[in-house]
């Protein structure tokens, strides 16, 4: 049969990290792949309390239809924990709830962007960032970016040059997939542009929260004079990704844009999810939790830098992030970081090469390390395969 699927089907492809997590689901293969939070630190006995204290006393409610814009105390913390922790000056009116962050990436696409539009992106960036813009027709301008953020006189030069250049995306802090932040000089260089030129940013920031060591910087938000930043935050690694609770945050005109297009997509989200978080917030210090996820992961991330230090060859390159779910690899250029891959799933150790977080295509001696997921002994034992591999591919 030849259905007739729209246009935007033939910009889409199967996402690699989906095809690499299905390999991954089996107990025998070690996972740097995913992004995935560790599930053991997931507040399991908390969340308990607060579902039966949610459904016991406030059932009606919970188990009804709620607004678009979402549960009005929740969005209230989230204004109040950006104010203090980024600088921002939000209340309720300038949040909307959304089913995990990655779908206020579509509802951005969908509010900003018509076909052949440009979005300006790190180089590179979030791989599910590309696939939720791209199915809106853009097409992607890579901004030449170092470990500072983007070199701010290539911006200047691209936002000079370029017409219909509509979305400017940034993950300034423990980026994914490189794990680097951006410095302040950079974020505020950032804001002028975007100021000039009256382009709008969308600053995701899903790991700002996890820094292990070093100052908080604030955020790009934090310098915008005319409206023209939006952020993108979530729960998925603070708290746990299954409550597919995300938002977005911004001037009211522009949230009331994402409210409507909300509306067509899933009406609200989901109104018990809302509650439960809503109520752990009250009952708990998320910040004692918070600081319980960091201090592991912290101690992965030490474990991941000092086994690559001390296994990978010579000439092999990686970030040393101080925050974040990943580190970022550099093989020399002529090794094809897919083709590690398939080696190394023969010894059952698992990543997502770096080809596909570039949305033209390049950097195919790259590749991403996720040190969230798995514990520590696996760490060791996973990175030492991976570093027999990688012998087999580089000139010591
Ligand atoms: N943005 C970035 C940069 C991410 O890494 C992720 C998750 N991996 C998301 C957005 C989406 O997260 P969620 O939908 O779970 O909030």
């Amino acid at each position: 049969m030849d259905f007739k699927y729209a246009k935007r089907m033939t910009y889409l492809k199967a996402s690699e990290i989906r095809e690499i997590l299905k390999v991954t689901e089996k107990p025998e293969v070690i996972s740097f792949a995913g992004g995935l939070p560790a599930p053991e630190l997931f507040p399991v006995e908390e969340i308990k309390t607060v579902s039966r204290i949610v459904l016991e006393e406030e059932s009606a409610r919970a188990l009804q239809y709620t607004t678009t814009e979402g549960y009005k105390p929740l969005r209230e913390w989230i204004a109040n924990r950006m104010n203090s922790r980024l600088g921002t000056e939000f209340a309720s009116k300038n949040i909307l709830l959304t089913n995990g962050s990655q779908q206020a990436l579509d509802l951005s696409g969908k509010v900003f962007l018509d076909e052949g539009d440009v979005v300006l992106c790190e180089s590179p960036t979030y791989l599910a960032a590309i696939s939720a813009f791209r199915a809106y027709g853009c097409k992607f301008i890579e901004v030449p970016t170092d470990n500072d953020g983007m070199i701010p006189d290539e911006l200047d030069r691209i936002l000079e040059s370029t017409k219909r250049v509509k979305i400017i995306y940034i993950i300034p802090e423990f980026q994914n997939p490189t794990g680097r932040t951006w410095s302040l000089e950079r974020r505020e260089r950032l804001v002028k542009a975007a100021m000039k030129h009256q382009v709008m940013v969308v600053e995701d920031n899903p790991y700002g929260e996890l820094r292990f060591e070093g100052e908080s910087l604030p955020s790009v938000k934090s310098f915008d004079r005319i409206g023209c930043v939006l952020c993108l935050g979530t729960f998925s690694k603070t708290f746990c990704p299954g409550y597919r609770i995300g938002w977005v945050a911004g001037d009211k005109s522009a949230i009331d844009k994402y409210v409507l297009v909300k509306q067509g997509a899933d009406l609200q989200c989901n109104t018990i999810a809302q509650m439960e978080i809503a109520k752990y917030l009250e009952l708990y210090e998320i910040d004692d939790h918070i600081n319980k996820i960091r201090e592991v992961y912290r101690k992965r991330r030490d474990l991941t830098v000092k086994t690559m230090e001390e296994e990978f060859p010579k000439g092999v390159t990686f970030t040393r992030p101080q925050g974040g779910l990943f580190a970022w690899v550099e093989l020399p250029a002529d090794v094809n970081a897919r083709d590690v891959l398939e080696k190394s799933l023969e010894r059952n150790v698992a990543f997502v090469p770096g080809g596909s977080f570039f949305p033209n295509g390049s950097k195919e001696n790259t590749f991403r390390i996720n040190y969230s997921n798995m514990p520590e002994d696996r760490i060791v034992e996973g990175l030492k395969s991976l570093a027999g591999v990688l012998r087999e591919f580089v000139q010591q």
